[in-house]
């Protein structure tokens, strides 16, 4: 695994270090400079704790490194799992099935169980940034309400619309992958037993012309992860060319465009019903998620690309760095190893922040470029060349390589 972080940073070598992005990646640096040595402080923009984003996550041994190594998480107990990869036709009927086990977990579990380790004392909400600048000896940020901080090190986790990426990168642009996510959640209390049987224990795909979803169990609001009290989750990819049918789509009930996510509640009704009408070509099963699910939302799937990652004694983490599409459902995963791999160079570098960078930096780019390419080429697989097939090993989620997040180990 990357980042293999032996020992911490000598006193007087221990770097100030400034988190933007209070959010998992952000929260997941945090902690793991604090335990280093570094003084750390997280600035977020949100005024409330952050809640219910990307509702389920897919859980792969980076994502959750810090919280087992630390055993601040019995992952038994706050995670679902499915034992089965199974890809439908259209009229239900299985077409191929494996068994490969995945464990799924909330935003809500990981993102609490991180805030309650990290502490709120020196998580600033409230706290948007709005410029940045840097010298040979420290970084200064500047904030919406006027205020500022200084450190020694600024670690950029503040997403797929980075503030610091577009300050420190104007040129890079974030690409439309020409299709979005819509996604959606039923108790399992509420589906039909045909329907609950027949998702219950899989990772249940189905792979359409121009388009393809899938449905996985994740944990109840109350944190339930008992089969049948858990909420069966879908994510359905649907193309949408851009210019005004997009604009349309992502222009809220309030007549406000968005650009890269709709919240729940947010889509338009003529929006819903479509969606739920479209949901007919949709295998049963899938099909009953998509029209019980109360308040689908949607997220657009964008790529963005950095040719560069480290910027003196300031670095791009996360999303704010690579942001991919979600199909071998290893984003955070991306992220959480850019932290540990960013904790491994700070120690062999004694603390010397920019060496640290410089050194940090190249592994981050490669890993970064490989899950982009990998996570395009299987969106346009399924999307728009369709050549997906059915149980091929080579389609299941991972960071380095397909099923790398298979089977982990959870006591
Ligand atoms: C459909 C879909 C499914 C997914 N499924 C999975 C999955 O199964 N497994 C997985 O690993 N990943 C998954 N992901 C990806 C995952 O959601 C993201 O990679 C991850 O949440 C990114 O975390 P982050 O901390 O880098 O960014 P974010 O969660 O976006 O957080 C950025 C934070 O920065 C804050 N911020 C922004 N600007 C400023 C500013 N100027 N000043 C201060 N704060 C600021 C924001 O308020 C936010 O809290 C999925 C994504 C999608 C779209």
């Amino acid at each position: 695994m990357t980042g293999q972080v032996s020992g911490g940073l000598p006193e007087g070598r221990r770097p100030r270090v400034a988190v933007l992005g209070g959010s998992l990646i952000g929260l997941t640096t945090a902690l793991v400079l604090r335990d280093i040595g570094c003084e750390v402080d997280v600035y977020e923009r949100s005024r409330v704790p952050l809640e219910g984003r990307g509702v389920g996550i897919v859980l792969h041994p980076a994502t959750v490194r810090y919280l087992l190594d630390n055993k601040l998480l019995d992952l038994g107990a706050v995670s679902t799992s499915a034992a089965y990869h199974r890809y439908l036709a259209a009229d239900g009927s299985v077409l191929a099935q494996h068994a490969r086990r995945h464990h799924f977990t909330g935003y809500n579990t990981l993102y609490g169980t991180l805030l309650a380790a990290f502490g709120r004392e020196r998580c600033h909400l409230a706290h948007e940034a709005t410029a940045v600048s840097q010298s040979d000896d420290q970084v200064q940020i500047t904030f919406a309400d006027g205020g500022t901080a200084t450190c020694d090190l600024l670690v950029a986790a503040d997403g797929i619309s980075s503030f610091v990426r577009r300050a420190v990168l104007p040129d890079v642009q974030q690409r439309y992958g020409g299709y979005v996510a819509w996604r959606g959640v039923v108790d399992e209390q509420e589906l039909t037993p045909e329907t609950f049987a027949a998702l219950d224990d899989s990772l249940t795909y189905f792979v359409g012309a121009g388009t393809h979803a899938l449905t996985y169990p994740i944990p109840n609001y109350d944190g339930a992860v008992e089969p049948g009290r858990r909420l069966m989750n879908l994510v359905w990819y649907r193309n949408v060319p851009e210019g005004e049918e997009l604009a349309d789509l992502l222009t809220d009930r309030s007549g406000r465009q968005r650009d890269v996510s709709m919240p729940p509640g947010a889509v338009r009704d003529e929006h819903l019903a479509e969606f739920r009408a479209g949901a007919a070509a949709l295998p049963p099963p899938l099909a009953e998620v998509a029209v019980r699910s109360p308040a689908p939302f949607l997220q657009v799937m964008i790529d963005v690309e950095v040719p560069r990652m480290a910027f003196g004694r300031v670095c791009l983490v996360g999303d704010a760095a690579f942001a991919v599409r979600p199909h071998a459902a290893a984003a955070t995963a991306k992220g959480a190893d850019d932290v540990w791999a960013l904790a491994a160079a700070l120690v062999t570098s004694g603390g010397d922040v920019p060496a640290a960078l410089r050194a940090w930096e190249p592994a981050r780019l490669e890993l970064g470029r490989a899950l982009l390419a990998r996570n395009r080429d299987l969106g346009e697989g399924a999307q728009f060349r369709g050549d997906w097939v059915p149980g091929d090993p080579a389609l299941t989620f991972g960071l380095r390589a397909p099923g790398d997040s298979a089977d982990m180990r959870v006591t």
